[in-house]
């Protein structure tokens, strides 16, 4: 086994340049060489975690299978590599002050002054090395956030820097993403910024060993020399990442410019062979040239920003592509749905999707959607908040119980159909306390979730603080809407499913965490499956 090797991604010029996907493309090939590969975010904010944060703020949450909550990059890592990712691959500055200052608190500096220099670079080296010193991984790529010259990344760029020193560029590589930007009026692509973004990280000790450039036009021969000579790379370290139509493209357009290759020669690696990729080119080909097209609604209420629901777009990609049908996503903001439009509104989809959620904003909008679905015999998935309001939906119009709604929006409710679940009554704090991670789930046979899943026995991930109220599934189940998934060990009902509906599943956990490229998740493949049959 390889001494494990560090690879740092930092980025300049201006952020959402696309280091995430650059890292995961990385990674891909890397992996597509045999090598073990895992990837890191260290986010420079103060939070903890992102899971306190509202999505217009930073996109989605995601969730790893150890119950962290997480940046969203994470979720690119799992979609390219198919592997999980855990706690470990995501630090913020919130929590290695965190950690920092508990210690501190112990005593374990010995009446040291605590400084930022050195007892926060090592805490940032000490997570890093983390991942890499269990022998678990050939290579460790660690995902900077932010830009490079911003006051908080500072601490991080100086342990890049140290760990460049300590162990040698054979074994600590860094690769710099910037923007080229192209002046439309001269018809020109300007590198100036990206000389001064690579003097900045100068300034603080780190040459770059390899630039990425961000680009919308095609960079020529001499401007990737020039490039190289005043940035002080070699001119086969001038990669080009051109806009693309797919973030999937990617790991093959890096490919081409030999961007591994140059890598592992960096590094001190043999280049043999090539990266095995023909499943991600099969999945590539079936993604671009669909046969089917189906229209989906997805009906939530941070539609504004697409990057809050980004899990669940991907999941509709991979489910797509395995379904030979190009999957069209119309946002349909649930503040905008009332009794007054939802039919026209809803008209004319194919499947409706009801999204995850918090709040009571735009909640009666999300319930006529699922109200829609179930009386028009349209496909429906409900994820998290969407399964609650199909239940609520279920209880009022077939039940009969018209006040029936969540303790989360109603807490007077005569029938609180979602309730709190008793674990979570008592707790004050926000962060990290909802129900997080893994469980198991055991899957009911002759339904469409057993067909969907095709086994009894699965684990998916949570993040939610209210539940199904059993006292009321007996009555439930007579009137046709079912549990098809239970934990075994709680009851906690997990998936709610109409039989006698095409597919109408709704589910308390978040399928789209888990679906990558090469494994899509079985109930999106299913729910898209479904949209596209005629018969009932
Ligand atoms: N607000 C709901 C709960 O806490 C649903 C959460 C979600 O959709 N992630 O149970």
């Amino acid at each position: 086994m390889i001494p494990t090797k560090y690879i740092f991604v930092t980025g300049g010029v201006a952020s959402s340049l696309g280091k995430g996907i650059i890292s995961a493309s990385l990674a891909k090939l890397l992996q597509a060489r045999g090598y073990m590969v895992t990837i890191q975010k260290l986010d420079p904010y103060i939070n903890v975690d992102p899971g306190t944060l509202n999505p217009y703020e930073h996109g989605e949450c995601y969730v790893t299978e150890d119950g962290a909550e997480t940046d969203l990059d994470l979720g690119h890592y799992e979609r390219f590599l198919g592997i999980p990712t855990s706690q470990a691959n995501n630090v913020t500055t919130g929590r290695i002050y965190q950690s920092v200052i508990n210690k501190e608190r112990r005593g374990d500096y010995l009446g040291k002054t605590v400084q930022v220099i050195p007892h926060i670079t090592d805490e940032i080296k000490r997570r890093v090395k983390l991942l890499g010193g269990r022998n678990k991984y050939d290579f460790v790529i660690t995902e900077i956030g932010g830009t490079v010259g911003d006051i908080e990344s500072l601490p991080y760029v100086e342990a890049v820097r140290q760990l460049k020193w300590e162990l040698g560029d054979q074994q600590v590589l860094n690769i710099h993403l910037t923007l080229v930007p192209y002046l439309q009026s001269s018809g020109e692509l300007k590198t100036k910024p990206t000389q001064h973004s690579v003097k900045m990280l100068l300034e603080t000790g780190v040459q770059p060993n390899i630039l990425v450039l961000r680009t919308s036009h095609e960079l020529s021969e001499e401007l990737r020399k020039k490039v190289a000579l005043f940035c002080n790379v070699e001119p086969d370290s001038v990669i080009q990442s051109i806009d693309v139509s797919t973030i999937y493209e990617v790991p093959l357009l890096m490919q081409q410019q030999g961007l591994d290759a140059t890598v592992l020669r960096k590094m001190g690696m043999e280049v043999t062979g090539e990266p095995e990729l023909k499943p991600w080119k099969d999945f590539l080909q079936k993604l671009q040239h669909p046969r089917f097209t189906t229209r989906i609604a997805l009906v939530g209420k941070y539609v504004e920003l697409p990057d809050a629901y980004i899990s669940i777009n991907e999941s509709f990609k991979h489910a797509g592509a395995m379904n030979d049908c190009r999957v069209e996503v119309t946002y349909l903001h649930s503040e905008q749905i009332d009794e007054s439009n939802y039919k026209g509104l809803l008209k004319g989809f194919n499947g409706i999707l009801v999204a995850p959620g918090f709040g009571d904003r735009g909640i009666e909008g999300k319930i006529l959607a699922a109200r829609y679905a179930r009386e028009n015999n349209i496909p429906f998935l409900g994820i998290c908040l969407g399964l609650q309001c199909a239940v609520v939906e279920f209880a009022r119009h077939v039940a009969g119980l018209d006040k029936a709604h969540s303790t989360e929006m109603a807490l007077k409710t005569p029938d609180p159909v979602i309730d709190l679940m008793e674990a979570q009554k008592g707790i004050t704090e926000k962060g990290g306390t909802m129900r997080l991670g893994a469980y198991p789930c055991v899957i009911r046979k002759d339904t469409k979730t057993f067909e969907a899943y095709g086994t009894v026995e699965v684990s998916e991930r949570h993040r939610h603080r209210y539940e199904f109220n059993n006292k009321y599934l007996e009555a439930f189940e007579k009137l046709g809407m079912i549990a098809t998934g239970t934990n075994p060990e709680t009851s906690l009902v997990e998936i709610m499913e109409i039989p006698a509906h095409k597919w109408f599943v709704g589910v308390q956990f978040h399928p789209e965490y888990s679906s990558t490229v090469l494994k899509p998740h079985p109930l999106f493949v299913a729910f898209i499956k479904a949209t596209l049959t005629k018969e009932k």
